[in-house]
């Protein structure tokens, strides 16, 4: 047997991409806008360089710590990893490891069928209504876990406390994974529900709210039991996931939530602006809680609006997969960068 015969062969995530295009308006990969806090700059400039010696502390136990004060939780109930994608990772790694198929949206973060791929795990995929809305009872068969963004990503849709309270009602023997990737954008956290409902795990970035993709950090909020295995796993995998200068900076961070508060604020009002003037453009937009929106044109197809604007240096989200071919994800920028947008969309379509 070759090597190629022992191989764990996958067919990779693929992420938006990060072209070199001067002056471009980069709208496909839901990055904010708008820096992080400015107190980043002085936990840099002060940063103990010979510091970075030594390994960092395993479990970030001061950021754990103002993580659980700021949530209200535990610190035995906080979970870090290097970005969500990783909590993730080692999330389906941790409590996905039943008989039964994973559930999760056939529209939704098309990293999950990458990772039941990854693991060889079984999932079946809960097909969503034709306005990408969740039919509860989809959730209601047996299962060995349940994943979802919310709001959902792609779609942008919100689901409410309740809805997602029924489920956990429903199955109490399987981890319910809500993956709150853009909650901060105007949606109301489930984090609430923990302390009532040990199957619930919650995860979060940084990445998008807090302005931070660069530096990679996201978490996981759950029971002390379900985090503690969550743990275990990591400490089979990676001790040192999150490292000492990326520490330092998630601190400044989240001590200054005003900062990300009144930036989400902009984004929220430039992303509504957004959806009136594409609305007024004939698009179709499903309501967006996120930091993007998720549009179509009836008369123009994905594919060529997609390459129309990339020909001008707009870069947004296109997927050539089946029922949402005919979409466009377009992250929500500044103000100025989304009236470009709108500007160059209402030209070519009267064209
Ligand atoms: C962006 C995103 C993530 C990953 O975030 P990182 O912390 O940057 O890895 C996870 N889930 C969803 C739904 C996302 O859109």
């Amino acid at each position: 047997m070759s090597w190629q015969d022992k191989l764990r062969e996958v067919e990779p995530y693929v992420a938006g991409e990060q072209p070199k295009i001067v002056n471009m308006i980069k709208l496909n990969t839901n990055e904010n806008p708008y820096g992080p806090s400015p107190k980043i700059k002085e936990v840099l400039t002060s940063l103990d360089i010979d510091r970075l010696r030594l390994y960092p502390n395993s479990d970030a136990v001061d950021l754990r710590k103002e993580l659980a004060n700021y949530y209200g939780l535990e610190e035995e109930q906080v979970f870090l990893g290097n970005g969500s994608d990783e909590v993730l990772a080692l999330i389906f790694l941790t409590f996905f490891n039943g008989k039964e198929p994973i559930l999760f949206p056939d529209i939704t973060y098309s990293f999950y069928p990458v990772y039941c791929e990854l693991y060889q795990m079984a999932y079946k995929l809960v097909k969503l209504d034709r306005d990408f809305k969740i039919n509860l009872n989809d959730f209601m068969q047996p299962n060995s876990g349940i994943i979802f963004p919310n709001p959902n990503a792609p779609t942008g849709l919100l689901v409410d406390l309740d809805f997602i309270e029924t489920i956990l009602k429903n199955n109490p023997d399987s981890i319910v994974v809500i993956d709150e990737a853009y909650i901060d954008f105007g949606g109301t956290s489930c984090v609430s529900l923990i302390d009532k409902y040990d199957n619930l795990v919650v995860t979060q970035t940084y990445s998008k709210s807090r302005s931070l993709a660069g530096i990679r950090l996201g978490i996981a909020l759950g029971s002390k039991e379900a985090i503690r295995h969550l743990y275990d796993v990591k400490n089979s995998f990676n001790s040192y996931p999150v490292d000492y200068v990326a520490q330092q900076i998630c601190l400044a961070s989240i001590l200054d939530d005003q900062d990300t508060k009144a930036k989400c604020a902009k984004v929220i009002k430039t992303r509504e602006m957004t959806k009136t003037r594409l609305k007024e453009l004939g698009f179709i937009v499903p309501d967006s809680y996120a930091n993007f929106v998720f549009v179509k044109h009836p008369d123009v197809e994905g594919q060529e609006l997609f390459t129309a604007l990339r020909q001008v240096g707009i870069i947004v989200r296109h997927w050539n997969t089946k029922r949402i071919d005919q979409y466009l994800r377009i992250s929500i920028g500044t103000d100025e960068e989304m009236e470009r947008m709108i500007n160059f969309l209402e030209e070519y379509l009267n064209k």
